[in-house]
């Protein structure tokens, strides 16, 4: 800021002269420069105020009583190295300039006081003395943020230009389970699960080395190979001129989300004692063919007989590896891409998509078949089914009436052939 045509600087300076007319000349100066200005008489009385007020800056008289200039100056030195000096010398005492130079003595002024050279010496140390504070608030700046992202609750990770990892924290390595030294120089890929998309990686890159910042889901493996879900922002640093000098990527654990919401998901869409889907599931799935081109659709509407007989007679239990079996039989005889449902106590459905009734007769023929077979042969003599196929959308509605309807023929026409139920098998 400048005041009266001088400089003004926001440091703190001692003045020590002997003369006491130089001394106030040169004070009334002083003042108008720096915010805060200490004055002594001699030596001693200098050394006093130094110790009291570390000033940044000390201007000083070389001869002087008691104590002078460069004794002083000598004894401030041993205090602190970095302080700025600076000598007021007449010419009779170029003697001293050997000493000087040895104190490290930063600025000479000429004695009578030559203003000019006295503003100019001033604001040197001054400009060396506003750097440094500066040096030392950003050194703490550093240190503070070194010390918050080494104890951040979050992993991070820095990495080159090229992908190389600079730096991991203490969360990086909890989550992960590599110490920072099995990391660094390593790529972030080293992480990656088969779970991610191949091409993920690549639009991520993509993105970051265009210098934006990048936002998603990962699923990476830990180093003992089990899967971990994180939420990932990936940022570009930049130097001083702009230019992307690195990547930081902070994440956040999500696995313990991701593990219930897949739970959810599985509980809101499955029957939890079959496995198969529920009717929910089933329900969205015919309005998504409704209005979908997967056509022809076939639909299988299967019931099982005596279910109520046996958990009368046999238990509970027994009717439960009654349902259970059936879903077998069920899921043996469809696609994995089918959808195989149960929709009631004793009642499946199953969705077929791109399946003519060619197809569908000849997956129930394989499945009674299995009549034959011991296990799952057992539970498909006690499945009464129909079918059929819906060639467009709009006959979809009436398809499963259809396959209902035949399901009940089955069911009648099979009552009349069978005999009881025997013990369900464990
Ligand atoms: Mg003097």
């Amino acid at each position: 800021m400048k005041a009266s045509g001088l400089e003004h600087y926001d440091i703190s300076l001692l003045y020590v002269e002997d003369e006491r007319v130089t001394r106030e000349q040169v004070s009334r100066i002083l003042q108008r420069i720096v915010t805060e200005l200490h004055v002594a008489e001699n030596g001693q009385e200098g050394l006093k105020l130094y110790q009291e007020k570390r000033p940044d800056i000390i201007l000083t008289d070389i001869m002087m009583p008691v104590m002078d200039g460069l004794e002083m100056c000598r004894e401030i030195r041993r205090l602190d190295r970095e302080s700025q000096l600076i000598m007021l010398t007449a010419h009779s005492d170029t003697e001293y300039l050997l000493e000087c130079i040895s104190l490290g003595v930063n600025q000479y002024v000429q004695k009578p006081v030559d203003f000019v050279q006295l503003a100019s010496s001033i604001e040197t140390c001054s400009n060396y003395v506003l750097l440094k504070r500066k040096i030392v608030r950003q050194e703490a700046r550093i240190q503070m943020l070194s010390q918050a992202v080494e104890q951040a609750p979050a992993p991070v990770i820095i990495t080159s230009l090229n992908g190389s990892i600079e730096y991991v924290n203490a969360m990086f390595s909890r989550l992960t389970g590599y110490d920072p030294e099995e990391v660094l120089g390593r790529n972030p890929r080293l992480l990656k699960s088969e779970l991610t998309p191949p091409d993920l990686y690549a639009e991520l890159w993509r993105t970051i080395t265009s210098g934006n910042e990048w936002k998603g889901e990962l699923a990476n493996k830990h180093k003992n190979g089990s899967i971990y879900w994180e939420t990932v922002k990936i940022s570009p640093l930049r130097g001083s001129d702009g230019a992307i000098t690195g990547f930081l990527k902070v994440s956040q654990d999500i696995t313990d989300r991701k593990l219930y919401e897949e739970n959810l998901h599985y509980l809101g869409t499955h029957d939890p004692l079959t496995g198969l889907y529920n009717r929910a599931y089933f329900d969205a799935e015919l309005q998504r063919l409704e209005a979908g081109r997967e056509y022809p659709v076939s639909v299988v509407i299967a019931d099982l007989d005596g279910l109520k007989d046996v958990n009368d007679n046999q238990g509970h239990d027994a009717g439960d590896r009654m349902i259970k079996g059936a879903a077998e039989v069920l899921l043996a005889a469809f696609r994995a891409s089918d959808v195989v449902a149960r929709i009631g106590g004793d009642e499946f459905s199953v969705l077929l998509p791109r399946t003519d009734h060619e197809a569908v007769t000849a997956a129930i023929q394989r499945l009674r078949t299995n009549e034959r077979d011991s296990r799952l042969g057992f539970f498909a003599r006690y499945l009464s089914i129909g079918a059929a196929t819906a060639k467009e959308a709009q006959e979809l509605h009436n398809t499963i009436k259809n396959a209902d309807r035949l399901m009940y023929a089955d069911k009648t026409r099979r009552r009349t052939s069978r005999k009881n139920i025997p013990q369900i098998p464990l």
